[in-house]
């Protein structure tokens, strides 16, 4: 038996796996935006009575993850934490620690039946944007895990209109089009608080959040071209609340359509749903025997 955690900004999630079946699955909110000293302590509560029939941990995490830290970047201020030595003193198993969109991406790879499969970039548009590069058949890492964070690729602004991200830089797709991006924008735009679900179902009566939109679209259709051109992918497979929204789909498949040929890619949907970062962190620590330097 293997247990994956998925932490992510709002809920964590823990499973017990046998292999990459899920046999029974535990989630709490996540304290990480609110209070980091009682991440440990929900983990420990979600996996009681797991860990003397596990052979080892595999954690998929939202941030900045290496094997020495973690660091929540998107939940503003420098929070960091050794996650993975302190999970293997917490519980004495071997530890496995993945970003949670390269955990999916991995998850995709492996279970997806994605053609073709060797190489295949997963972008999850949800608050953030983030992603995960499968190159050759190798998911890529870092030593300081800041790689394949895709919503930090930055997009074309007109000059009055920049956005600054919450990485310190401007106009990264993440400032322009995120679900957060997107609700903040339309708040402005409308002079009152809507969010980005309240986005999509009032676009009928509002010419100007269509504008809005296609605007957002615009901007991921350039950062997948930004892909295309440093990876050579045929394929994206995009996922997150936002990126399953299907107008949101439709028009980035048009301003898709705009670019020129050698940018065309295939835009897939996920195949494993909202467990993909706790299946694919799983079977990247069985398939690595929980350790990830080859792929460092
Ligand atoms: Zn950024």
């Amino acid at each position: 038996m293997i247990i994956g955690i998925d932490i992510g900004g709002t809920k964590i999630s823990a499973a017990l796996m046998n292999d990459n079946h899920i046999v029974e699955q535990r989630s709490a909110a996540s304290p990480i935006h609110d209070d980091l000293s009682q991440l440990l302590p929900t983990i420990a509560h979600l996996l009681t009575g797991w860990t003397g029939q596990a052979n080892g941990i595999a954690v998929g995490c939202t941030g900045l993850v290496s094997d020495a830290e973690v660091r929540f970047m998107s939940v503003g201020a420098d929070k960091v934490l050794p996650l993975k030595s302190l999970l293997f003193e917490m519980f004495s198993l071997p530890v496995l620690i993945l970003n949670d969109a390269w955990a999916a991406a991995w998850g995709e790879h492996c279970l997806g039946n994605h053609t073709p499969e060797d190489t295949l970039v997963y972008v999850t548009i949800s608050t953030g944007i983030s992603g995960g590069i499968i190159q050759n058949g190798r998911l890529l890492t870092s030593r300081h895990g800041f790689s394949a964070h895709l919503g930090h690729l930055t997009v074309t602004r007109n000059h009055d209109n920049n956005m600054l991200c919450v990485c310190d830089r401007w106009n990264c797709v993440e400032a322009v089009a995120s679900g957060n991006a997107i609700g903040c924008r339309a708040s402005e735009l409308l002079s009152q608080n809507i969010s980005c679900n309240e986005v999509f179902e009032c676009l009928d009566s509002q010419p100007k959040l269509v504008v809005l939109i296609e605007d957002c679209a615009k901007a991921v259709a350039e950062m997948i071209a930004n892909i295309k051109a440093v990876t050579g992918t045929e394929l994206i497979v995009l996922g997150g609340s936002v990126g399953l929204n299907k107008i949101f789909r439709s028009k980035i498949e048009l301003a898709l359509a705009k670019l020129p040929e050698v940018y065309a890619v295939k835009l897939a949907m996920p195949a494993l749903g909202r467990d993909a970062d706790i299946i694919g962190a799983a079977l990247f620590a069985i398939q690595n025997n929980f350790s990830k330097k080859s792929h460092d």
